[in-house]
């Protein structure tokens, strides 16, 4: 039994067998054949290529059944891969003249035009070197009898382990059979630890060398609360980790009953709870966990796992509907936030020094104004079905936010003129999440409807922690007194304008620090659905009065981590 200690990423506990995903290698003999044997090689090839046109098709139809037509199309350049002539003829005739296995000679002619695409300057070609490198693996494999499972291929329940997973690979993932997952790098605020929140897998990310220590097929236990992994635990382990997932259902069913009910402290105070969404599909799940609104739709995964840019059709869609199923509850569409973690293959980013103070969200939105007032029409346009509103991420100043209410203006009037019906009065909002808007937080009020105060980015900024960065990841504290004080003055700054704060980051979901932010006069929480039932359950345990002086208190201590003590004491003693 051997424990490894990691950043608790999504809380849960589940135990499974351990699935590694890695590079894959092929050791690739390399055999002299007789010419007796060609017509066998050759033959070995085309069974290859047919039975790797068979997977692709079939993970096509499943891919736009669970996550639709698009994100299947990306396969079709791998089925063109597979079609090419000039390919297969060279592996024919190279076969023919070499007189060595087929395999071999497949890698090779495999390895000749990898280099040959790298080597021109195109960035279409360039990018179809994934395509070739993805099928020519297929095809490898299946000409060596061997098997791989992809992460959107598993058929049984197993537990990921990977050095990384993007956010896109955890797109992948969606629905499919991950009990839990394992990282070596990544952050608690990572994207990829985000969305497994949202897709209520169990994770622990930063576990530095799991990929070493954990061998494929190996018993683990995630314990994403804790952030701990237990490899191959003897049966006493297992048994009080059984019961203790059996203790967690417990305590959630407490929690369950308040879902559907308002989120009201006991002196009448009533409290907006919302949800964080990356797609359309997680509504359902939102619903079912009892939120009252979207107060975080990440659109930026919008554009992830696709080769061509979403239409301006594509994102009206999506947003109608979206809109229509939470009428009449507030949406709140966060435009397009691409940088840091969150790579677009189809924008050619240049690579930066410090992706999260580079060329981010709003600041790329403005440069490629294109791009942002399309989304912006699409948002306009989908606001007459339902409560939108939009917010823009990452505002530094008030020369940025007047900017894009520039571009939002000419979105309006391009549709004005072309008839299209939208809500004039749709609200817009400003995220808070870099210090120079929350000290200029009274300036920026007299331009927006709202704030939503970003917690993840905030703190990164505030303490200079990079939130994917696992070697500095202890530094990174949501209660560290300058934190707490940001959030108290850019909460006053909303109220003295009369508007309304929201937080959307991680930090609104900890039940101990919600506490905290009732007491600070947050007006509205949005988090992952599932932990929408134990926060109205708080809510609902506690006078807002209580709240105001636990935050009181909370401002007085000098370390983060007292406060969070603090906070965890406090939060037992209300849920007693
Ligand atoms: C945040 O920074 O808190 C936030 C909600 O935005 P994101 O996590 O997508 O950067
Ligand atoms: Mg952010």
């Amino acid at each position: 039994m051997n424990q490894i200690k990691g950043i608790a990423a999504a809380t849960g506990i589940s135990v499974g067998i351990a699935y590694k995903v890695g590079k894959e290698e092929f050791i690739v003999p390399r055999q002299e054949i007789g010419d007796q044997d060609i017509p066998i090689q050759i033959q070995l090839f085309e069974e290859a290529l047919i039975k790797t046109r068979r997977e692709i098709i079939e993970l096509q139809k499943r891919i736009s059944a669970e996550m639709g037509q698009e994100e299947a199309q990306i396969f079709d350049a791998h089925l063109l891969v597979l079609e090419d002539r000039m390919l297969i003829e060279e592996v024919i005739s190279r076969l023919k003249k070499d007189k060595l296995n087929v395999a071999f000679i497949f890698q090779e002619v495999l390895k000749k035009y990898v280099s040959v695409f790298s080597n021109i300057e195109d960035e279409y070609l360039k990018e179809r070197i994934a395509d070739i490198n993805d099928v020519g693996k297929r095809i490898l494999r299946n000409l060596l009898g061997k098997e791989r499972k992809g992460l959107g291929d598993l058929k049984e329940r197993v537990i990921v382990v990977a050095h990384d997973l993007s956010p896109s690979d955890t797109a992948a993932m969606h629905k499919k059979n991950v009990a839990g997952f394992i990282t070596d790098i990544g952050g608690k605020t990572s994207h990829t630890a985000i969305m497994a929140k949202s897709l209520e897998i169990p994770a622990v990310v930063g576990a530095e060398d799991a990929t070493v220590k954990i061998n494929q097929g190996d018993m683990l236990i995630v314990d994403g609360t804790l952030g701990i992994v237990i490899v191959n635990p003897d049966e006493e382990t297992l048994e009080s980790y059984r019961s203790e997932e059996l203790k967690l259902r417990g305590v959630t069913e407490k929690f369950l009953s308040a879902k559907d009910l308002p989120a009201i402290t006991l002196d009448g105070n009533q409290i907006e709870i919302n949800a964080n969404i990356e797609f359309p599909d997680e509504v359902p799940a939102v619903k079912l966990h009892g939120g009252e609104g979207i107060g975080l739709y990440r659109t930026e995964f919008f554009y992830m796992n696709r080769k061509d840019l979403p239409t301006e059709e594509d994102h009206y869609q999506a947003y109608k509907y979206v809109a229509e199923e939470m009428n009449p509850y507030p949406v709140i569409i966060r435009t397009l936030d691409l940088g840091g973690d969150k790579f677009l293959s189809q924008f050619e980013v240049p690579h930066e020094m410090h992706p999260f103070l580079g060329w981010r969200a709003i600041r790329f939105c403005l440069a490629r104004p294109d791009i942002f007032k399309l989304q912006l029409r699409a948002i306009l346009r989908a606001s007459v079905h339902g409560n939108l509103k939009l917010m823009y991420p990452m505002i530094s100043g008030v020369e940025e936010l007047r900017q894009a209410n520039k571009i939002l203006e000419e979105a309006k009037g391009e549709l004005k003129a072309k008839d299209m019906p939208f809500d004039e009065d749709v609200q817009v909002g400003a995220m808070i999440e870099v210090p120079s808007a929350a000290m200029t937080a009274d300036i920026l009020a007299k331009e927006v409807d709202f704030f939503s105060i970003g917690s993840n980015d905030l703190i990164q900024y505030a303490l200079a922690v990079d939130r994917a960065n696992e070697k500095v990841a202890y530094l990174y504290e949501p209660t560290h007194p300058a934190v707490l004080r940001l959030i108290k003055h850019i909460i006053d700054a909303a109220h003295n304008a009369d508007i309304n704060v929201g937080m959307c980051g991680e930090m609104a979901g900890e039940p101990g620090l919600a506490l905290i932010l009732l007491g600070l006069g947050l007006d509205e929480f949005s988090m992952p659905p599932q932990v929408i039932p134990e926060l109205k359950y708080l809510i609902r345990s506690i006078t807002l009065k209580e709240a105001q002086e636990i935050a009181n208190e909370a401002l007085e201590f000098s370390t983060g981590s007292e406060v969070e003590e603090f906070a965890q004491a406090k939060l037992r003693g209300i849920l007693k």
